[in-house]
């Protein structure tokens, strides 16, 4: 077994993450027992001695009523189908699903959320939830600190971040808050509003660097603050009925003809969650701009194009959305590069937000983090790796605190229940635009005033009623594991490990396969996902190339119609397009497989591939000295070797 093993044997292991999580084989299932058992007996205790006085309302006898055992074996017979049921599900804890953005779940996680939920906390409000509304801010101050923004809340510009049910509404909320700080100066040039500094004309209001708009919202706050108490409803109102969120986009486009409606610029690669953020703003997804990528990492030079045609043209732009760690392939967009372009495009006028979707690769910034939450350098990352980080990756994750706003999964990377995202803005002062209630009443800024602001979440937020159980689990598991290196960082460290193990062995899998079929890693991964393209040797024809990954994958994916045991593994497919990829890359990828470009169907020109998410920490089980990603390619050469048999697929 010894020659098989990944890593040299002196290889140290860190045995705190042996605690982490329930475990493939529930491993740890006594620690979790232990600890659901003492927590319920906690919360039953907590609710007689909120006033012992009280005798118990359910009779001692109750339990042997006929009624009641008829409820309680109704409820146990749905329990137990639920409970059978439920093992169709897909088995994320497994080292053997590498599929889609799931696995296992922090055990601190977990058992936070378990046992908050008897308490029904509802993170609306902190009438509703005294305790967890707190902890969800914490969590937001917690994911701040290690994208490296500014998170002492005794600072002025200290950015805030709170949970959404996910990434979509995060990303939403990105939008939602760009545009606010964005029409708000314009509003005010509308209102006429006297004393204050205004921009000279609708183009320059709309096209505010972050930090301007800032001020000028707080110099706005200032002047109301002194007016005198009628004056300042006066003014209240007229400033409030000038803005977007009063007007609607129609009412506030009309009254500002020379402004045309603003456009969102993200790579082709962005999540689909775009698409429904403006659908949902009504900005419509003809303002969604999609912007060609290089090696499947946004393009600086077509944003630096398309930025100089919308200068040229007056078109305003709301936000650019960089993707850090791509949905599909996992890829890093130059973060810096895209703040380099927005510091050019501001020469010529034209500004907008920078928003980093890093709802998948946001914990990888852990990475990235010593302990007092500075920048590690890229030798020092880089020290744990084969090629990990690339000094592009590296760049990408140094430029994160001088972006505008981040969304980050907890359950995703963040290894946590469902549903669990984060939204963080750097400053968090913009988010007085998106308060529900004008909130003007200036905040002093000290923590006590930064919490007290934020304990009514639900004005800032697109959510109303939400779970504070999944704020404990967050606020918990980071403080259980910090957002660094010598932390949390180690399970990514070992995602990122085994992605590059994975692509090592997929590239000697492609010389073993060599004469039945070519297999192509069609990108270096920047992360730990990895994409396999297959095509059996001798066809040329891109749809025969699809059906034959098709079949592979019909093994791999999930199938309720049979017992999950005759299932050995589990992966999912993407596809790459040519208008996605470009000629150059197209040229490239379909060369090496053996595939004529002119065999592309028109209209579905798409090239099936196989990816394999990397995330669970047992894919190198060291314990037994398995490798379950050789026996991945060991089951995928089979099947290969089997379906390349089949006449389907002879040309
Ligand atoms: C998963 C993902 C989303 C959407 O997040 P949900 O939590 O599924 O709503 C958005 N962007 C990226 C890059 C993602 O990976």
């Amino acid at each position: 077994m010894n020659a098989a093993r990944p890593f040299p044997a002196e290889e140290p292991r860190d045995h705190t993450l042996d605690a982490c999580f329930l475990g493939p084989y529930g491993e740890n299932d006594t620690l979790l027992e232990k600890l659901l058992v003492e927590f319920l007996r906690d919360h039953v205790y907590w609710r007689r001695n909120f006033h012992p006085e009280d005798p118990p309302a359910i009779a001692t006898a109750a339990a042997h009523h006929p009624d009641y055992l008829a409820f309680e074996s109704r409820m146990r017979r749905e329990l137990h189908q639920l409970s059978a049921a439920l093992k169709k599900s897909v088995p994320f804890h497994s080292p053997r699903y590498i599929g889609h953005m799931a696995s296992d779940l922090l055990l601190p996680g977990l058992a936070a959320q378990m046992l908050t939920l008897p308490y029904n906390p509802n993170n609306v409000s902190e009438d509703a939830a005294p305790v967890t509304v707190d902890m969800e801010v914490q969590a937001g101050l917690q994911l701040a600190r290690m994208l490296g923004y500014p998170h002492d809340p005794a600072q002025d510009a200290c950015a805030f971040g709170h949970l959404t049910s996910g990434g979509t509404l995060a990303n939403y909320q990105a939008l939602r808050l760009a545009l606010a700080l964005k029409a708000f100066p314009v509003a005010l040039r509308a209102a006429q509003v006297p004393e204050l500094a205004l921009p000279a004309d609708d183009w320059s209001a709309f096209n505010l660097s972050h930090t301007d708009g800032i001020a000028l919202l707080q110099a706005w706050q200032h002047w109301l603050a002194a007016q005198a108490p009628t004056q300042r409803a006066h003014w209240l109102q007229r400033v409030e009925n000038e803005r977007i969120e009063q007007r609607g986009l129609a009412g506030f486009f009309a009254a500002h003809p020379s402004l045309r409606v603003p456009l969102v610029l993200a790579p082709v690669t962005a999540h689909y969650s775009w698409s429904k953020g403006l659908k949902l703003l009504g900005l419509g997804r003809d303002q969604l701009e999609l912007l060609p990528t290089a090696g499947m990492r946004l393009d600086p030079a077509a944003l630096r194009d398309t930025l100089e045609r919308c200068a040229r043209e007056r078109r305003p732009v709301l936000m650019c959305v960089a993707v850090l760690g791509g949905t599909e392939y996992g890829t890093i967009d130059p973060i810096d590069a895209v703040l380099a372009a927005r510091h050019e495009s501001r020469e010529r006028g034209l500004d907008f937000a920078v928003h980093v979707d890093a709802a998948w690769g946001g914990y990888l910034a852990t990475l990235f983090r010593h302990e007092d939450s500075s920048l590690r350098t890229r030798d020092e990352v880089a020290a744990d790796y084969v090629q990990f980080p690339t000094p592009a990756v590296h760049a990408a994750f140094a430029a994160l605190g001088d972006t505008d706003s981040v969304t980050v999964d907890p359950h995703k990377l963040g290894y946590l229940p469902y549903g669990s995202g984060a939204f963080i803005c750097r400053d968090h002062r913009a988010m007085a635009l998106l308060a529900e209630r004008a909130d003007y009443v200036f905040h002093a800024a000290t923590p006590a005033g930064y919490l007290a602001r934020y304990r009514s979440l639900g004005q800032f937020i697109p959510e109303g009623s939400k779970s504070g159980a999944a704020a404990a689990a967050v606020y918990v598991t980071h403080k259980v594991l910090p957002l660094d290196h010598a932390h949390f960082g180690a399970l990514p460290r070992a995602t990122v490990r085994a992605a590059e193990t994975f692509h090592a062995r997929a590239q000697r899998f492609a010389l073993e396969l060599a004469g039945c079929v070519h297999a192509l890693v069609p990108f270096a991964p920047d992360s730990n996902l990895v994409c396999l393209a297959l095509n059996p040797h001798g066809n040329t024809s891109v749809a025969t190339a699809n059906a034959f990954v098709r079949a592979l994958h019909d093994e791999l994916r999930c199938d309720p119609q049979q017992p999950l045991q005759l299932k050995e593994f589990f992966g999912s497919v993407t596809s790459l397009r040519p208008e996605m990829l470009g000629p150059a890359q197209t040229t490239r990828i379909l060369g090496a497989l053996g595939l004529d470009p002119a065999s592309f169907v028109p209209g579905d020109d798409r090239l099936l591939i196989l990816r394999h998410t990397l995330m669970n920490p047992y894919l190198i089980d060291h314990e037994n000295g398995i490798s379950y990603i050789d026996r991945y390619f060991d089951f995928l050469g089979r099947r290969v070797r089997a379906l390349h048999g089949a006449a389907a697929f002879h040309p």
